[in-house]
């Protein structure tokens, strides 16, 4: 039997595998041009949000004090929760303090023990660990795939509640579900239907509210998470649904009664945000004119990307050593461009994310693309990387 290892060598044992595997990360601050922030409509440095939130914290401090069940709240939460409801369609909203708190209050509770939860195979981390922290079975089905979620459903069906859990607009490929088909399968099976709206939030739908409202499937899903800190620019994430979902959610979503409320400056910054999404269609719009854009001038240059209009474009690159020596040539000439590597993503798909955002212009467009096709062809394959 082999002796074990001190925790001081088992984790240096990590780091050094992965340090091998080119997994290890440093946060690196925003420099250059951005193509990989989720600020898409530019409202994280707008002068009315920054004003609201400034006016917010000179007047009522800088933290909340408490949790909001106790000395925390604020009159300026429910304000933006009435008018985030109002935007989205829905009842009733509720903020916390980041997306990952919502997915993880989501799901641990209203998926009870006998219950099932259904996920895409590629949701994001804060659904899957939402999913391992409820006491119900999990199970996934085949990403984007209506047929591959109607056999899961029937072959866990049966006992309890099932739960079916989407991105509407996936955040590591930029790609959308087939959500009128999943809302009417879920329909037809009894299941609760939960879409994570991180992305699609401020950036889709007539009134900008998200996916949820472009396909017309409000009366079909219980709730939908809806993450401030992207496309509204500020921090948290509003859950939104009908009144008795979200007054459970008062109850028993445990980041919610066990938590510090966030600073109330945020949920007044977040007003303005959501009046500009409101106010400013043309915001989406040049969004979407950026991101079309984009994505021709790179098909247009040889490098294959996926299909869509979306503002998140991957350029799957497959090996992890050449997806970071590309994303580090790019650094260096002034485009602020990420590589996305597994865990985030699977095995032997790293990326650069390419994010648009309706900053950029025509010129950096080019001049990106440009500089991205002579990366590519620059740096050779190199070998797959095995787990
Ligand atoms: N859901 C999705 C799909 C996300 O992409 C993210 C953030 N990357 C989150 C939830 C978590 O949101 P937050 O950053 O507010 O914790």
């Amino acid at each position: 039997m082999s002796t074990p290892l001190s925790l001081r060598a088992r984790v240096a044992e990590h780091l050094r595998s992965l340090g091998e595997r080119h997994l290890l990360r440093s946060p690196r601050a925003p420099a250059g041009i951005d193509l990989s922030s989720n600020d898409y409509l530019g409202l994280a440095d707008h002068p009315l949000v920054k004003a609201r939130a400034v006016e917010t914290l000179e007047r009522d401090g800088c933290g909340s004090t408490g949790s909001r069940l106790l000395r925390g709240h604020r009159e300026i939460f429910a304000v933006a929760e009435s008018t985030f409801a109002g935007f989205k369609g829905t009842e009733r909203a509720l903020y916390f303090s980041s997306g990952y708190l919502a997915n993880l209050s989501v799901l641990t509770a209203f998926a009870e023990r006998g219950d099932v939860i259904l996920l895409d195979r590629l949701c994001h981390a804060s659904l899957r660990d939402g999913a391992r922290l409820a006491t119900a079975r999990r199970a996934v089905f085949r990403h984007n795939d209506a047929d591959s979620l109607a056999r899961a459903l029937k072959s866990t069906g049966g006992h309890g509640q099932a739960f079916v859990v989407t991105e509407s607009l996936f955040s590591m490929d930029g790609d959308v579900p087939p959500l009128s088909e999943y809302a009417t399968i879920c329909r037809e099976a009894g299941a609760a239907l939960i879409v994570d709206e991180a992305h699609a939030v401020g950036t889709y739908g007539e009134r900008g509210s998200g996916l949820i409202e472009a396909t017309g499937i409000d009366d079909d899903v219980l709730v939908s998470i809806n993450t401030a800190g992207k496309a509204l620019g500020v921090a948290g994430a509003f859950v939104a649904g009908p009144h008795w979902a979200i007054e459970y959610l008062v109850q028993r979503a445990r980041p919610f009664v066990f938590s510090t409320a966030p600073p109330p400056a945020l949920a007044a910054a977040l007003c303005a945000s959501i009046a500009l999404v409101s106010g400013e269609p043309d915001r989406r719009e040049r969004l979407r004119d950026r991101s079309v854009r984009l994505r021709r001038m790179i098909a247009d240059a040889g490098i294959s990307i996926a299909l869509g209009d979306s503002q998140i474009v991957p350029i799957v690159l497959g090996d992890t050593e050449r997806t970071l020596g590309i994303a580090a040539k790019l650094q260096a000439e002034g485009f602020d461009v990420r590589a996305v590597r597994p865990p985030t993503v699977p095995l032997n798909t790293a990326r650069l994310r390419v994010s648009v955002n309706v900053h950029l212009s025509d010129a950096q467009m080019e001049r990106f693309v440009a500089r991205l096709a002579a990366a590519v062809k620059d740096l050779p394959e190199c070998h797959m990387v095995s787990s």
